[in-house]
């Protein structure tokens, strides 16, 4: 029997959860093996966002398993980003000379249905040990090149203050590196985490960059006000990565609320809006790279620049990031270029430039 009321109190913690939801029957059977075959997990006041009324709200389809999952393209990779192939050492990518990812853990407060990394994680067990970690710090530490360690995973933030405690100083120990970027979804999913001790754990001699992952406006709660206030008040620079999903956040009206609230209620700046990876089982989430430019198109027209993000393709292989749009020139003639501006008007644009070594 389906409880009609939503269950208010029920933290997901795996697949066997799911049968206390209000979830109709038919659509439960569908959807079970997707269910057992991923990570399901995501903490009570996240889940007490979602409507069940609409079986295509939002916050609903980021964490509730569905079939689609298992329907597996053979263009989708495993490994879809090819940080396999960029990492030197465990827990450890080096893909751009100035800054790694280290990864120390692979367990998160919320796992999503759209996570590019989800055949990697790991729910089960504790897998975080300071020798597990030796080898990525170590070669950190011998690679003077290295200026940013960026902290993902998983979510680092399911980690202990201890622990945290322990990594900040590991990592502020080694000179060259000047800037601590983290990852996490905990803002979002599990604000009520983000407090003094957090902090306390973090702060140091590095600066400290938090990229959080919001998709959609109503994700924004008075929690995640609170959070931010904190992270912003301890002096942290605040960024959010967005992943562009179908029937999430796909529309002009979602990712302009989304943006500006980021930026108003939150104080943190839309950095990446990214395209949805070739991540195995995800066609049913994924957009037309078509249907990304013409939203941010339509976003860059309407919103300020603080709160526009940049659309980035992350290339399969191991190419990177590569930023899409806004267009380019729509004809060029020496040092005479064509534009188009927002309203779709041609605009021209001549460049003056005094000629070089004849400066007084
Ligand atoms: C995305 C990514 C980064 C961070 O890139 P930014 O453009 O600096 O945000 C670093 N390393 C790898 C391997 C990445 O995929
Ligand atoms: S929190 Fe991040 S790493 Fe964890 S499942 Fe979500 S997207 Fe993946």
């Amino acid at each position: 029997m389906t409880d009609p009321t939503p269950r208010r109190g029920l933290t997901l913690h795996d697949a066997s959860d799911l049968d206390r939801l209000p979830i109709d029957p038919a659509t439960r059977e569908r959807d079970r093996e997707a269910a057992r075959a991923y990570a399901v997990r995501a903490p009570r006041r996240y889940l007490e966002l979602v409507d069940w009324d609409d079986p295509a709200d939002p916050v609903r389809a980021q964490v509730i398993p569905r079939a689609e999952e298992l329907q597996w393209d053979e263009r989708e990779r495993e490994d879809p980003i090819g940080d396999r192939a960029w990492s030197p050492v465990e827990r450890l990518t080096h893909r751009h000379a100035d800054r790694v990812l280290l990864y120390p853990t692979y367990r998160c407060a919320v796992y999503c249905r759209h996570c590019f990394r989800k055949e990697s994680l790991a729910p089960d067990g504790d897998d975080f040990s300071e020798a597990a970690l030796a080898p990525a710090l170590d070669y950190i530490a011998s690679h003077p090149e290295i200026r940013e360690v960026i902290l993902t995973g998983g979510d680092p933030w399911v980690l202990s203050d201890a622990r945290l405690a322990w990594l900040r100083g590991r990592i502020e120990s080694v000179a060259h590196v000047r800037l601590l970027r983290i990852h996490t979804r905990v803002p979002v999913a599990l604000p009520e985490r983000v407090d003094a001790g957090l902090v306390a754990a973090l702060r140091g001699r590095l600066m400290v960059c938090v990229v959080t992952h919001f998709n959609h406006p109503r994700e924004i709660t008075p929690a995640c006000v609170e959070a931010a206030r904190t992270l912003r008040e301890a002096g942290f620079m605040l960024l959010n990565q967005t992943v562009l999903l179908r029937g999430v956040n796909d529309d002009v009206e979602t990712l302009e609320a989304l943006s500006r609230e980021l930026v108003y209620a939150l104080g943190v700046k839309p950095y990446y809006l990214h395209h949805c990876d070739l991540t195995r089982g995800l066609s049913h989430l994924r957009t037309t790279l078509d249907e990304g430019l013409a939203l941010m198109k339509r976003l860059r027209a309407r919103a300020s620049g603080v709160c526009v993000p940049t659309y980035v393709l992350d290339l399969p292989g191991g190419g990177g990031k590569v930023p899409l749009g806004p267009a380019g020139p729509l004809t060029r003639d020496g040092s005479r270029w064509v534009f188009e501006s927002h309203d779709g008007s041609q605009c021209p644009y001549e460049e003056v430039v005094a000629a070089r070594g004849q400066e007084p």
